[in-house]
């Protein structure tokens, strides 16, 4: 893959049709063999919404977090592919070609390898996301996390979320997945009411296992007594 990489970014600066080139190249990357690499680097869930990935009819689309179309050099950087999910209503569905942000002109959102998405996000106990209002982030990234989550609205324009993360259907997938932690939890201290340190490590067990659950996120927020805090 690095060589590749270096092989395509030798040659691009002379490419005409940039899209083009990048899209050939990438194409003939051996995609079953870098999605075998990919679930383990991701241990087995979707980038954005959580859910569980795996090869099969609808194997996960690899996602260029930086659109090949726009950032030519980043078409083979490894930090810039992702696998999403595929089913219906799914992630790769839901984005198609759009950019993750507002304006085309604002910046892309960091990596998820550079940037700790879970802290700046949050729980309700009912299982939605949101963006927290007491954390630092610039307006660009706020209005583009807004938008892959919800529907918004700026001055009297209007746009569709990009990648709907509240959707009825993953917002009662994480709420069932709080539930099971919680059964769990009640089931293994019967009795008794986790400490603060059993929690703890149950979220820490859950963040170390390979493969992760499904909605993983949701599941260590309750675990830490993160649940709509912050909002
Ligand atoms: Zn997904």
């Amino acid at each position: 893959m690095a060589r590749a990489e270096q092989e395509y970014l030798a040659e691009l600066p002379a490419v005409q049709d940039k899209t083009a080139f990048a899209r050939s190249r990438f194409d003939q990357l051996d995609k079953g063999k870098l999605r075998e690499v990919m679930y383990r680097e991701q241990r087995w869930i979707c980038i954005y919404c959580e859910r569980t990935i795996q090869e099969g009819y609808s194997p996960p689309h690899i996602e260029h977090w930086k659109p090949l179309s726009v950032n030519h050099d980043k078409a083979l950087c490894w930090k810039n592919l992702y696998l999403s999910c595929t089913s219906q209503g799914s992630c790769d569905n839901a984005k198609g070609k759009q950019l993750l942000k507002w304006a085309d002109t604002d910046p892309d959102l960091p990596w998820p390898g550079d940037f700790s998405y879970q802290e700046v996000l949050g729980f309700t106990s009912r299982g939605e996301i949101y963006v927290r209002t007491d954390v630092n982030l610039s307006s660009a990234c706020r209005r583009a996390l807004e938008l892959a989550l919800n529907d918004c609205q700026n001055g009297n324009q209007k746009r569709k979320a990009i990648l709907n993360l509240n959707h009825p259907t993953l917002v009662a997938a994480r709420a069932a997945a709080l539930d099971s932690e919680k059964s769990r939890l009640e089931r293994e201290f019967r009795g008794r009411t986790a400490s603060q340190e059993e929690r703890a490590d149950r979220a820490k067990s859950l963040e170390n296992s390979d493969p992760l659950p499904a909605f993983v996120s949701v599941r260590v927020a309750w675990l830490k007594k993160m649940i709509g805090k912050g909002r």
